[in-house]
């Protein structure tokens, strides 16, 4: 069982169908901020796959920050998602913001994400605690690592040990980015607790050009996964439009990291 405070153990290795974290190989996990309309998914999704990502991200609920932004496109999304998911054979990690939604997202999707935002929904941990899909759980932008952990520990006392940390930067003095990608604490996580860690330098940065040298770093630093936003077009998302990737500059990541990893002993998970 994943224990936060642990060390010494290898980390608790969590199992979605054929694909692992935290067993030694490095997940790419990539796709929009948000999914805007089935041909747009499934453009983003080939896109990724062919340079060369192994699951899926993409919000159909979205937790922002105006309530005149882009709200994701909800139920609405369902079908085509799971018809994009069976297309392209990929696995997909999806932001759930509210316990009403479990139930109708298991369907959909392959891992739960919970946002920074909802770090702190401690019903939301319970519930989710009692489902049996694993859970990308995103540090707070202001939490500390001890809030973080126990933050896990809801979802793991509710039942479920398949927890994810997931670094996404957290807000400090400075604003050249738009958060602060804390790799320290990523590799304080990897030596002090047997939970898979996530980087997402896409939110970490929110600067196109700094998500490569953030992704090698991250690698460097342990990380088990990164998750990175694509668009086929970034200027056009209707979410996160400053910090998406196009395709052509995912595969040139997904091509570094490879070759960091195989430097680190390591190997790229693929399909
Ligand atoms: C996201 O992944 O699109 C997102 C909203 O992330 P965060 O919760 O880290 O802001
Ligand atoms: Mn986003």
């Amino acid at each position: 069982m994943a224990s936060p405070q642990k060390s010494g153990f290898g980390t608790h290795v969590v199992k979605v169908g054929k694909h692992t974290f935290g067993a030694g190989r490095l997940t790419l996990i990539a796709g929009p901020c948000s999914i805007e309309s089935r041909e747009h998914f499934l453009e983003t999704a080939e896109g990724v796959k062919a340079a060369g990502a192994s699951f899926l991200r993409g919000g159909v609920y979205k937790m922002r920050t105006s309530p005149e932004s882009f709200q994701g496109v909800g139920p609405a999304g369902f079908s085509y998602v799971a018809e994009v998911k069976k297309q392209v054979g990929m696995p997909l990690v999806s932001e759930v913001t509210d316990p009403r939604q479990i139930s109708d997202l298991a369907n959909i999707v392959d891992m739960f994400q919970v946002g920074s935002r909802n770090m702190y929904n401690y019903e939301l941990l319970r519930e989710l605690g009692a489902t049996r899909k694993p859970v990308l759980l995103k540090r707070g932008f202001s939490a500390t690592v001890d809030e973080w952990l126990k933050a896990a520990d809801y979802v793991i006392k509710g039942g479920n040990d398949d927890v994810l940390l997931c670094e996404r930067g957290i807000r400090t003095f400075e604003s050249k980015t738009r958060n602060t990608l804390d790799l320290g604490t990523v590799a304080w996580l990897k030596a002090h607790t047997q939970f898979p860690v996530v980087v997402d330098p896409s939110h970490g940065t929110g600067r196109p050009e700094l998500i490569l040298p953030m992704s090698l770093a991250a690698v460097g630093a342990g990380a088990d996964a990164l998750i990175i936003e694509v668009h086929p077009r970034p200027s056009e998302a209707l979410s996160d439009a400053d910090q998406a990737l196009n395709f052509e500059q995912f595969e040139k990541i997904a091509r570094d990291v490879r070759k960091v990893a195989h430097a680190l002993g390591r190997e790229v998970e693929s399909l």
